[in-house]
């Protein structure tokens, strides 16, 4: 039995409690690993180390943070093989696309804000004769980074470097569930030069450790990424105390298929859009609204299409679907497939849990599942799954398919898929989402803002958003004689 430390000040150290979660892995439902209860003595060790570190690290050069920030990415590159193999086994997606996106995308995490931070400038503003206005940005101090268990170091890397190159120290709490990768990173933050102190991870229970984080008082800014109601909570903690908050929430989001596009092509994009990560992206589309002019044709084709999918163990080359990340989500899942076919709704395909041959036995497999005849207003289609689950219905006009796009409590993204400039500029515009894709999906451009409206979250993360996010500006007034 493995087990995983925090760390804390560039040491690994056990739990102060000694006690210790089991950490399963979801593609045979067996317990590998154990990780730290940690409480509130850990994150007094964590906080001390942190205040330690913050004039070190703050007092660095741009330069000298960047240098440091580019080793760390290439510290995860040249363990690639490690990195991917670890994230699978923690989250139970196929090792293809921890290769092809989980780790890449960490590593050009790191990239972009050691190099984005040199670029970084605060404004400046002349008044004709009076004298001149300029703003500085600092970094805030100790930050707290709060991630989901879906894209375990992609999305723990989308915060911790922006927070770590901006001269922030951190420290960070990654899902109890997918903890590995996330430890692997102290090691390799060692390696590259990273002070000791500048970056604390702490495992352990949301209630518990991640509460801690969020209430601590030394700690002045929460960045978040999970559920609405997580993050509901968090805020009714943070706000009070005026800490800086930056929240990335739930989505719920429509996938629109207008009459003029080439079915066959769409069926392949929207099958990525659907069902990538067994449909455990935020992003992905579980509401596919398509014309009524080619919904017959699109569902056989897409039906056929999902049915040939292959479900597999993370390490089967042809597997385009893994297990999903733990028993309790898929019985979350399979409860919402019951719900929709109390709903009314019509299963085309899927449905079922699927058993592999051993040792994968026990592993949390389900068919990816395509439902029909369900109204937009049903709980199926305004609560969010986040499984391989998705919901098709037919609409009429632009009116229509936009009246049940935005008819949600979310607000987080889209896909329109159409040959028509006109119709894509006019969805685009009327779409109430931080992100829409135009025949497109998950096209990721690091400099642009990231995140949602609605219950989808509160502020951006992403290029100079983040930078802004993790500083703390001040206007100087200089009066001209
Ligand atoms: P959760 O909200 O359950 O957990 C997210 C993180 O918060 C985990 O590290 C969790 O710890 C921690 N946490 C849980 N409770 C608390 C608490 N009271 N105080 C502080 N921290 C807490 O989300 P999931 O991990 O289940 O992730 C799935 C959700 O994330 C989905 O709703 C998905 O849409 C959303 N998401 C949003 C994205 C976006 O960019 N908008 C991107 C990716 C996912 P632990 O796991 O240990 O309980």
């Amino acid at each position: 039995m493995e087990f995983i430390e925090n760390f804390i000040d560039g040491k690994y150290l056990a739990p102060a409690t000694g006690q210790y979660l089991d950490n399963v892995n979801p593609s045979t439902g067996q317990v590998y690993a154990k990780i730290p209860r940690s409480g509130d003595q850990d994150l007094s060790l964590a906080v001390a180390a942190a205040k330690r570190a913050f004039p070190i690290w703050s007092g660095m050069s741009v330069n000298e943070r960047s240098a440091i920030l580019l080793r760390l990415a290439a510290g995860i590159e040249a363990r690639m093989d490690e990195f991917v193999v670890a994230e699978s086994r923690d989250n139970g997606k196929p090792e293809k696309l921890a290769a092809h996106v989980d780790i890449p995308r960490a590593v050009s995490n790191f990239h972009f804000f050691a190099t984005a931070i040199e670029h970084f400038s605060s404004e400046s503003h002349y008044m004709e004769g009076i004298g001149i206005n300029f703003t500085t940005r600092k970094p805030i101090g100790i930050v707290g980074c709060i991630s989901p268990w879906n894209l375990p170091l992609y999305l723990f890397s989308w915060k911790i470097a922006p927070a770590l190159a901006a001269g922030n120290c951190v420290i960070a709490k990654p899902s109890e569930i997918t903890p590995y990768t996330a430890s692997l990173l102290g090691q390799i933050a060692t390696e590259a030069g990273l002070p000791a102190g500048v970056l604390n991870v702490l495992h352990g229970t949301g209630p518990e450790i991640g509460n801690a984080i969020v209430a601590h008082p030394s700690i002045k800014a929460i960045s978040f990424t999970g559920g609405t109601a997580t993050g509901e909570q968090i805020a009714r903690i943070a706000a009070p105390m005026f800490k800086k908050l930056s929240l990335e929430l739930g989505g719920k989001n429509p996938t629109l298929i207008f009459p003029d596009v080439d079915i066959e092509q769409t069926v392949k994009e929207v099958f990525r859009s659907s069902f990538s990560n067994q449909g455990q992206i935020c992003l992905c589309g579980s509401r596919i609204l398509v014309h009524e002019k080619i919904y017959d044709a699109f569902k056989t084709a897409f039906v056929r299409w999902v049915e040939s999918a292959i479900v597999s163990y993370p390490s089967d080359p042809k597997a385009q679907i893994g297990a999903v990340v733990s028993k309790g989500h898929m019985d979350k899942i399979l409860g919402y497939i019951e719900l929709a076919k109390e709903e009314g709704g019509r299963i085309l395909t899927g449905g079922v849990r699927v058993h592999l041959e051993a040792p994968y036995q026990d592993g949390y497999y389900l068919a990816p599942t395509v439902i029909e005849g369900l109204p937009n207003t049903c709980r199926t289609n305004q609560e969010e799954i986040f499984g391989p689950v998705v919901s098709l219905m037919a609409f009429s006009s632009e009116e229509q398919a936009l009246d049940w796009a935005n008819d949600t409590k979310y607000g987080l993204a889209a896909s329109v898929w159409t040959k028509d400039l006109n119709v894509a500029h006019r969805m685009a515009d009327r779409l109430e989402m931080g992100i829409v894709w135009v025949n497109s999906w998950l096209v990721r451009d690091l400099r642009t803002p990231f995140g949602g409206m609605k219950d989808s979250g509160v502020g951006r993360e992403g290029g100079w958003e983040a930078l802004r996010f993790f500083t703390e500006p001040k206007n100087i007034f200089i009066k001209h004689e």
